[in-house]
């Protein structure tokens, strides 16, 4: 099939490749970076390989894209073709993310989860104030949060 998909399009379709290094995760990183702290990548041994971990505190930080892992918000769209099997897929991925979130905290792991809608798209609260949102999560002693776009 000849390669007919404007510049846009790829970049659409790209960016629903899951990767581990999505845009939304390089900016928590750099977020967290700047301001002093360390960690670790997609720490294997760990349920649901977190995209983030900040060991001595104790915290896993999952920065999850909305398609891939079936977030109800304005980013989410099952496909029109193939439907079945995206639903199928990305049920999957919703149940492995919520039995990997409970084996962290039966564990003791404090677990933040940022949604790509937390960052991109118009629903999305200004990235400063997510930032804010994950520093303070680090800090404290909370043991789960979610940040999403409205
Ligand atoms: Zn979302």
């Amino acid at each position: 099939m000849a390669d007919v998909l404007t510049p846009e399009q790829r970049s659409f379709n790209m960016s629903r490749i899951k990767g581990a290094h999505t845009k939304p995760e390089l900016l928590i990183r750099k977020a967290l970076y700047t301001r002093g702290f360390r960690y670790r990548l997609h720490l294997r041994n760990l349920p649901g390989r977190p995209d983030i971990v900040l060991g001595r505190r104790r915290v896993a930080i999952f920065v999850h894209g909305c398609f891939w892992h079936g977030h109800n918000c304005r980013l989410f769209k099952l496909p029109a073709t193939r439907t079945a099997f995206w639903t199928t897929k990305i049920d999957a991925n919703i149940r492995r993310d919520k039995a990997a979130l409970d084996s962290l905290r039966r564990s003791g792991w404090r677990v933040l989860v940022v949604w790509e809608c937390a960052l991109r798209g118009t629903t999305a609260p200004n990235a400063t104030g997510t930032f804010k949102r994950v520093v303070k999560f680090v800090e404290g002693n909370r043991k789960l949060l979610e940040l999403r776009g409205r």
